[in-house]
């Protein structure tokens, strides 16, 4: 089954008004494109779970911070159709920037606490752009559930935040990270690697692995965290911007392993930057 693509909302409402007075549940994935497995799993999720499924496909423009990665961010709509095809996803949602901030637009949502470390801290103002495209985009769908990865778990945990504390009636799911053979987690910023890059790229997921097994064996959390971060960067990172382990949901800084932790990290590589997560 070929999807809808729908441009404006206007049509994106019509179609989810036909499927509610039809008694359907409808599932949202919101995504900026450049499909991979990670965001394919998602949709699969959505699948089994409702009804009718909508993939958005918007490269949020106030999300990024940096006007070069906006520029570069990959834009391969064909080929993300005809993946979504495969999945069987009803509708995708692909509007122009002016129909989603169109003139005059004067809103921001911004979530704060859970939102201010790590990226927020690297990358000012990306969760302002986020929480304001996923609250417009949970209003313009009126969708019932909504899918996002724990690839972003700081993502994970900013929309959980929102939808909260603006009583957003909509079930929030995260799905696990999918990953490449090698272990690197998949992302549309990979392909921006070079092959030497590519290769590399694994050290990361490698070094918090490592890190996360030599905590639970009772090394000193800062110790296992240096020696990740020396790990990466002799692998021939440029930078290592963080590499934290802090608590599961609020995100707090944990200087020793208690309750559920995550170990988080973002570096860059060949000028791409990398984000993963796992569990401790
Ligand atoms: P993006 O297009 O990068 O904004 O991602 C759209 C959604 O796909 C977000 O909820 C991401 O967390 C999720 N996602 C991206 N990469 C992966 C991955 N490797 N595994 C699982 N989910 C992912």
């Amino acid at each position: 089954m070929t999807p809808t693509v729908l441009r404006s909302v206007a049509e994106l409402r019509a179609h989810v008004a036909d499927w509610k007075a039809a008694g359907a549940t409808v599932g949202v994935v919101p995504t900026m494109g450049a499909l991979h497995d990670g965001h394919l799993s998602l949709a699969r999720r959505a699948r089994a779970a409702c009804e009718r499924v909508i993939v958005t496909i918007f490269v949020n423009p106030r999300q990024f911070n940096n006007p070069a990665d906006l520029e570069k961010y990959p834009r391969t709509e064909e080929q993300d159709a005809a993946l979504l095809a495969q999945v069987g996803v009803d509708a995708i949602f692909a509007p122009p920037p002016e129909e989603v901030y169109p003139r005059g637009f004067a809103t921001t949502v911004s979530v704060t606490g859970v939102s201010e470390p790590l990226e927020g801290a690297h990358r000012p103002g990306h969760f302002d752009g986020v929480a304001t495209v996923v609250a417009k985009l949970f209003g313009m769908t009126r969708a019932d559930r909504a899918f996002f990865g724990e690839k972003d778990w700081q993502q994970l945990m900013v929309v959980q935040r929102l939808v909260a504390d603006l009583n957003i009636p909509i079930a929030i799911e995260g799905c696990p990270t999918v990953r490449e053979p090698d272990g690197l987690a998949m992302s549309s910023r990979n392909i921006r690697l070079s092959a030497e890059g590519r290769a590399r790229a694994p050290a990361l997921c490698r070094a918090m692995q490592a890190a996360a097994a030599a905590m639970r064996g009772g090394l000193p959390v800062p110790e296992a965290l240096a020696q990740a971060r020396s790990e990466v960067l002799a692998a021939g990172f440029d930078t290592v911007d963080y590499l934290e382990l802090r608590t599961a949901d609020l995100l707090l800084p944990m200087e020793r392993l208690e309750g559920e932790g995550r170990l988080l990290a973002a570096a860059t590589l060949d000028g791409v930057r990398l984000i993963d997560n796992i569990p401790v």
